[in-house]
């Protein structure tokens, strides 16, 4: 399996051998959580809490059905998810009166209930987040975590009295992301999208995009200010200071389980996958290196060892299996444990450790009572290593161009005019995706690629995967 020959062959293979999913469940693109892959994704999740919680926003939990005419109320939205939904259209024998949708995103759900809980100025902010399994009918070929069709989903939906005050929750929003991302070691991109690539029925959207090797861009989530444009078909009001009743401006931000396609796609290898150290479900395996006659002692210092890694906070298999040392490197290499001990009855009479990083392959020893402070240091640069290796390879696959001839296979960088004719002129010569502006500016004076007019405007673009 190698990485770079074939990045989309390599990625459904590593997923399978380090069994993060099962995807024989009889329905397509709807995969099974095993253990290991569902640990990890806990651990994003457990990011994800812990940020929003922070910054006070309320965890709710909404119901997965939507009745149809709830979802009608917002034009373009429905225009957006028309052809994705799933719908149920009988209880038991009887066909129901009004169809229910599973949802695809819980605008059309909550929105209803806002308009409820929301009375007065005193209301706002109103700040909730949901994490669910949402449902779209996919069209394009699955692929676990990254296109399937029942998605482990994170959404926070906040309501504000003005424009202003929702635009400080996008900006919160781009905090709240920046410390989700920092343990996954994962660089991103925030494109503002064009206004035919917004989400439907949004003012603006904001999506965050990594870069995978072989040079498509993956779309992790997306942040969207809505204005009114849901408050007003929802009706969510409030009254302000002065008595008057206004509508609510709204945001949302998104991400989804496509963060951990993300992690196998950035970090692994051709051994397999290399986890950060924060959402690695083991972050050391120790594993004793048994001799004839010493088989016991051995044991017993690897036992204890793992004890005293696991007393300090660090999260440690020791595997005992009937099995030789190289069959088990092999295994946890593929599983992308980031640290591996390995405790012999020569590293035990030099009082040593000996250990293998996964990421870069590195060897050495360590004093054995300083095992737990010296793991923890690993660790840690196994993240920033993964973290800066991680950014280089994405400044690296982006390129600025300046004409259509024979364009590289990377991120596209170039000058736009900014309308929308030489925006889908690019896109239709090019087979490429318009990704989008840089949110924060970046300086440019050149002409756009299409009409070769003057313009300050930078526009990224991909093939997107
Ligand atoms: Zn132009």
């Amino acid at each position: 399996m190698k990485k770079e020959e074939n990045f989309s062959e390599w990625y459904n293979e590593i997923v399978e051998l380090a069994n993060l999913s099962d995807k024989r469940y009889p329905v397509k693109g709807m995969n099974v959580w095993t253990p290991y892959g569902w640990k990890i994704m806990l651990y994003i999740d457990s990011f994800l809490r812990k940020e929003l919680d922070a910054t006070d926003h309320g965890e709710v939990c909404f119901p997965l059905l939507i009745p149809e005419t709830e979802f009608q109320k917002e034009k373009e939205h429905i225009k957006g998810f028309d052809t994705e939904v799933y719908w149920v259209t009988h209880a038991g024998t009887n066909p129901l009166d009004i169809r229910l949708l599973l949802r695809p995103t819980s605008e059309t759900a909550m929105y209803p209930i806002f308009a409820l809980w929301i009375r007065s100025h005193t209301d706002l902010p109103l700040k909730t987040y949901q994490i669910v399994n949402t449902f779209r009918y996919e069209t394009k070929m699955t692929r676990a975590f990254i296109r399937v069709r029942e998605i482990h989903f994170f959404e926070s939906h906040t309501c504000h009295v003005d424009e202003a005050d929702a635009q400080r929750q996008v900006e919160e929003d781009f905090e709240i992301l920046e410390k989700v991302m920092k343990p996954l070691c994962l660089p991103y991109l925030l494109l503002k999208r064009t206004d035919w690539d917004k989400f439907p029925g949004a003012f603006y959207t904001v999506g965050v995009d990594t870069v995978l090797p072989d040079g498509r861009s993956l779309q992790l989530g997306s942040i969207h200010h809505y204005r009114e444009n849901f408050s007003k078909p929802f009706d969510i009001k409030y009254e302000d200071l002065d008595g008057n009743l206004k509508h609510v401006h709204q945001t949302t931000f998104g991400m989804s389980e496509r963060l951990v396609g993300a992690v196998v796609g950035v970090h692994g290898d051709d051994k397999g996958l290399v986890l950060p150290p924060d959402i690695a479900p083991f972050q050391v395996v120790v594993i004793p290196i048994l001799a004839k006659g010493r088989v016991e002692e051995v044991t017993a210092h690897a036992r204890a060892l793992r004890d005293r890694l696991s007393e300090a906070g660090i999260r440690v298999k020791l595997d005992e299996r009937d099995e030789r040392p190289g069959s088990k490197f092999y295994d946890w290499e593929i599983k992308g444990v980031p640290l591996r001990l390995e405790i012999g009855s020569r590293d035990i009479k030099e009082g040593v450790v000996t250990y293998a990083r996964r990421d870069s392959g590195a060897k050495g020893t360590v004093m054995a009572s300083e095992v737990v402070p010296e793991s923890k240091r690993l660790l840690d640069e196994i993240a920033n290593d993964l973290l800066g290796k991680a950014r280089k390879t994405m400044s690296d696959s982006i390129e600025t161009v300046d004409n259509l001839g024979s364009l590289p296979k990377k991120i596209l960088r170039f000058g736009w005019c900014g309308s929308k004719d030489c925006g889908r002129e690019f896109e239709t010569r090019t087979e490429l995706k318009l990704l989008g502006t840089p949110y924060q500016t970046e300086e440019f004076v050149g002409k756009c690629i299409v009409c070769g007019k003057d313009t300050e405007t930078i526009v990224y673009a991909a093939r997107a995967m």
